[in-house]
């Protein structure tokens, strides 16, 4: 099986042509949430660019084993460190729950909130909770390899000896001089031999409900050692991809080569790709900041800095719009934007669809093709794919508009095209419009009714339409070569 498909290696920072160990299969392994609280717009990048790449190396042919894990224990509210309550223990004391009600409350609405993002379910989704007893082999074999000791019936990963043998910080491109360099040791603090020392087992204070026995202590994992051991288990003990969202790369992903490495000699994952962040309104989100914006509050409305409500094949498309590594900057205008640009895109399909052929083409279409599967092989640039269909929409308006002819082929390579990449690929699909999803394509009926009047030097109409939304709160601004538009109230 070949194929050209380029994907960017975290690890070794260049795109790299991607080649599984043992075609035609190939292995991914995803970090999935940690179920402690409502699903939000940093779940929403990872499924959507991780079910693209699946349903991509479906397309090329590829039997794809996809496993993306449910943390359900062992995730500590200070990440970096090491250090704090358990995330869902912590959440279950504040709502007086067990914590596996927490955590089934949560989990369903994380996979509501996929359905709705019309993302496919992974192969396996594996939970921390169910792999105790295989979480538990593995810090013993850590403490008999001499990289993990037990203190006061916790076990810590040895981060000083495993660099000295190997290199702690090759994925994050850290160097563990320097860390220690730039931060201070809490002296006396810490029962851990080195401050960069991470928790495999950590044994669970008198009032902790989260608990299971152990030879060290009654206790639970540590978050990082899930991740390794149920991606082998389950991939084998080298796989092909391995991703995440670039927050994990640092101390998480680390993490995870440092324990494989000690554990068997070498890392486990042989591409290792990773998502950029969502910002909102230029900055990061973040509880605190109060622009912290869960998918639920995107799909009704119903958060205070959104002035309408986006359905979730907006936020996809949306999504879809950035390329996968850059940031992508939530606004009320962009969001609006993808909206139109999706109902654009699905009306076009609906006109090709009543084309009738004609004896020859007068415009060319096998470029935008190839140019689709081109953009998409070079690691996944769903963007540069986008402009190419917004191509063969231009083209399609052309045609229905008696201004350009395609023959039958061409016709059904556009149709073949729109299927596979808005549909198949895209995982885009028509919704039942309501509420301000409508008053979005009225806004796009009158914007381009403004447009032709103005080709038509109608300036009455066309002003008429510019001041009518500019009361409304909608200012259109003219360009050269069209329009720009914004909310300004
Ligand atoms: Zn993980």
């Amino acid at each position: 099986m070949e194929s050209a498909l380029h994907l960017y290696n975290t690890l070794t920072r260049r795109k790299e042509l991607f080649e599984p160990l043992s075609p035609p299969f190939v292995g991914m392994y995803v970090c999935g949430p940690t179920v402690y609280s409502e699903s939000h717009l940093g779940h929403a990048r990872p499924a959507v660019t991780f079910d693209v790449l699946y349903r991509y190396l479906m397309y090329l042919g590829y039997h794809v084993r996809y496993v993306r894990n449910i943390t359900d224990v062992g995730h500590l509210e200070n990440e970096v460190d090491d250090s704090g309550e358990d995330k869902i223990s912590r959440k279950a004391r504040q709502e007086n729950l067990e914590p596996m009600e927490i955590v089934q409350k949560y989990m369903n609405s994380f996979h509501m909130a996929m359905e709705k993002l019309n993302t496919l379910p992974p192969s396996i989704e594996p939970r921390a909770t169910g792999h105790i007893i295989e979480q538990q082999q593995l810090a013993e074999r850590l403490i008999s390899k001499g990289y993990a000791y037990e203190v006061n019936g916790s076990v810590y990963f040895d981060v000083e000896k495993y660099d000295k043998n190997h290199r702690y910080g090759i994925l994050s491109g850290r160097v563990l001089e320097d860390m220690r360099a730039n931060s201070r040791a809490l002296e006396g603090q810490d029962e851990k031999r080195g401050q960069f020392d991470f928790a495999l087992w950590k044994k669970a204070s008198p009032g902790h409900i989260m608990r299971w026995p152990s030879k060290w202590s009654d206790g639970f994992p540590g978050w990082h050692l899930e991740c390794s051991v149920m991606s082998t288990k389950y991939l084998g003990d080298t796989f092909d991809i391995h991703g995440g969202g670039m927050d994990l790369v640092f101390p998480h992903h680390e993490c995870e080569i440092a324990q494989s490495t000690a554990s068997q000699g070498h890392s486990p994952v042989r591409y290792w790709v990773h998502n950029n962040m969502v910002t909102i309104n230029g900055q990061k989100m973040a509880r605190s900041l109060g622009n912290f914006i869960t998918l639920e509050e995107l799909f009704t409305g119903s958060h205070k800095i959104l002035v309408q409500a986006y359905s979730p094949m907006t936020i996809r498309f949306f999504m879809l719009q950035a390329h996968y590594r850059s940031t992508l900057d939530f606004s009320n205008e962009a969001l609006l934007a993808a909206s139109l640009g999706l109902q654009k895109l699905l009306t076009a399909e609906k006109t090709l669809a009543g084309l009738k052929p004609s004896d020859e083409s007068t415009v060319d279409t096998g470029g935008i093709v190839s140019k689709c599967h081109e953009a998409m092989s070079d690691d996944l640039n769903t963007p540069v794919a986008i402009a190419q269909l917004f191509d063969a929409v231009r083209i399609i308006n052309l045609v229905s508009d008696g201004r350009e002819k395609l023959t039958a082929i061409d016709l059904v390579s556009l149709r073949e095209l729109l299927r596979t990449f808005v549909h198949d690929l895209f995982g885009l699909k028509a919704e039942e419009t309501v509420g301000n999803d409508k008053l979005a394509g009225v806004l796009a009926l009158l914007l381009d009714m403004r447009q032709d009047a103005k080709e038509r030097k109608e300036w009455s109409v066309s002003d008429r339409i510019r001041d009518r939304l500019s009361e409304l709160g909608i200012t259109v601004k003219d360009r050269k070569d069209g329009y720009d538009w914004e909310i300004t109230a």
